[in-house]
């Protein structure tokens, strides 16, 4: 039997449930802050006074490494979840509980067991202001959630006992999701498997599905690399295509199987946003377009991983002079990342009217492509399709490339790109779009399981 793991903020009962769930299924019970006051000998309140709080995480990290790796149930520390290496060792092979519950009734539960602030702020205050800090990385480590405001321990054991006995999606619904699944153009290895998960032999209710939402997107590589990911830090999910045309019927399904997330792909990245209940900042009110969701706790959240996919690699280039070509869905988010590294930008544009729409959105110059030859810039990225395969055309022509021009393509089928060649011979450092890709995706799985994938594992899979 997998691992039944409890987190949550303090006071959502994660000790008194954990007990209690333990003793149903009578396996022994761990709780992770009463391993560290024995482990110590001194209680948690002393190592936050004496050692301060960076201690304290550093033994609580230590011991979640040393959890036995079955047949437990383990209660955990409200902040654990914000550590990705033990969301790491916790994930594995778990099934993660999220217990959750309003704030006037941790405040009622959490004044009868006073501790020292964390913060400095009034009880309220700080449980307010952590819970939010704190309830991406507490979603990002959720299998599934229970709220406990209105239920004592006990009612709370018997929901999630059922809940790991029969899973979420009904007979029903695995049959509906599964004639959905069935119109889209997916290769028939994995989809063999996805029938097995939903109706056959490999059935388990505690099983989540998630995938790419887009049309079309039957070439898409992330349900490769995510199910090579689930098998490495022995996740119990399984990522799919969500091809379709309506994005409708994609969330009706989605929510009906209770998908833990979605990656978004053209043509969603845009009109998903009216279905999510929240977008992060740089998603919504900067770039305007979605490509990761995530489902927990009754609300799907929207983020953008894209531009942080074009912003890691250029991360030493803070203040260079920049070209962006392309004013497309891709141009928008690596705007935004240039602009954020304080750059310099010129947006270049077959279509002069969406370069400027674009360069007035986040305050760069914007012309069209006979513009080039008189910037002399210190960084190209390629936001057009040209150079993906089949259309081999190199967006610049040779004479334009110099050694000290940093090329970024983003096109990353084929890997070697035209461009990319082109740049390469005449001496340039070049970034290609599997970069992007490599970038965007560990973030992605960082939203959806609090995990850190080494860049080189994704790299790896990719091949
Ligand atoms: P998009 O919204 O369709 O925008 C395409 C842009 O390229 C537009 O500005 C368009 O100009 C321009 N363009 C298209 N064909 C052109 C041509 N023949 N000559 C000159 N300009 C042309 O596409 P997108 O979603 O932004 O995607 C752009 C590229 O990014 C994709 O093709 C893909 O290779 C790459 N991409 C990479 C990753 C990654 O992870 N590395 C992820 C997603 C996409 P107009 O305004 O004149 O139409």
């Amino acid at each position: 039997m997998r691992r039944i793991v409890l987190t949550g903020f303090r006071g959502t009962g994660k000790t008194g449930i954990g007990s209690i769930l333990a003793s149903r299924l009578n396996l022994p019970f761990i709780d992770t802050d009463d391993l560290i006051e024995s482990g110590t000998g001194r209680s948690i309140p002393d190592i936050f006074h004496y050692e301060g709080e960076e201690r304290f995480r550093s033994i609580e990290r230590e011991v979640i490494a040393a959890l036995p790796a079955a047949d437990v149930v383990i209660s955990t520390g409200g902040g654990v979840v914000c550590d990705p290496k033990n969301m790491e060792y916790l994930r594995s092979d778990s099934t993660i509980v999220l217990l959750t519950a309003d704030i006037d009734t941790i405040e009622q539960r959490l004044v009868k067991k006073p501790r020292p602030p964390l913060t400095g702020l009034p009880l309220r205050e700080e449980i307010a202001s952590m819970m939010d800090r704190r309830r991406r990385n507490y979603y990002a480590s959720a299998d599934f959630c229970m709220d406990t405001s209105e239920t004592s321990p006990l009612q709370a054991a018997e929901k999630i006992l059922a809940r790991l006995h029969e899973g979420v999606p009904t007979t029903g619904q695995r049959n509906t999701a599964l004639a959905f699944f069935r119109t889209g153009r997916i290769p028939p290895v994995p989809f063999k498997k996805l029938v097995d998960i939903l109706v056959g032999s490999e059935k388990d209710p505690t099983t989540r599905i998630m995938g790419v939402a887009g049309y079309p997107c039957a070439h898409s590589k992330s349900p490769r690399l995510f199910n090579t990911l689930f098998d490495l830090y022995d996740l119990n999910y399984h990522y799919t295509w969500f091809e379709d045309p309506e994005l409708d019927e994609i969330m009706d399904v989605a929510r009906a199987i209770d998908a833990k997330g979605l990656s978004v792909t053209i043509p969603f990245k845009h009109d998903i946003i009216q279905y999510l209940d929240e977008i992060d900042e740089h998603a919504a009110q900067e770039i305007g377009a979605v490509n990761t969701v995530v489902f927990a706790c009754g609300t799907a959240i929207g983020y953008n991983t894209d531009w942080l996919g074009v912003r890691k690699p250029l991360i030493s280039m803070k203040g260079a002079k920049a070209v962006l070509l392309g004013a497309g869905g891709v141009a928008a988010g690596a705007a935004y990342a240039l602009k954020d590294l304080d750059m310099d930008v010129t947006i270049l544009n077959r279509t002069p009217e969406n370069a400027q729409k674009l360069a007035e959105r986040f305050g760069c110059a914007w012309g069209t492509w006979d513009k080039f030859d008189g910037i002399k810039p210190d960084l190209v990225v390629n936001a057009t399709p040209l150079g993906m395969q089949p259309d081999t055309r190199n967006p610049l022509r040779e004479d334009q490339l110099y050694k000290e021009l940093t090329v970024f393509d983003l096109v990353y089928t084929p890997p070697l790109t035209p461009l990319i060649e082109a740049a390469r011979a005449k001496g340039c450092r070049t970034i290609s779009g599997t970069e992007m890709f490599v970038e965007q995706a560990r973030e992605q799985f960082y939203l959806f399981f609090g995990i850190d994938v080494p860049a080189e594992k994704v790299r790896e899979f990719i091949g």
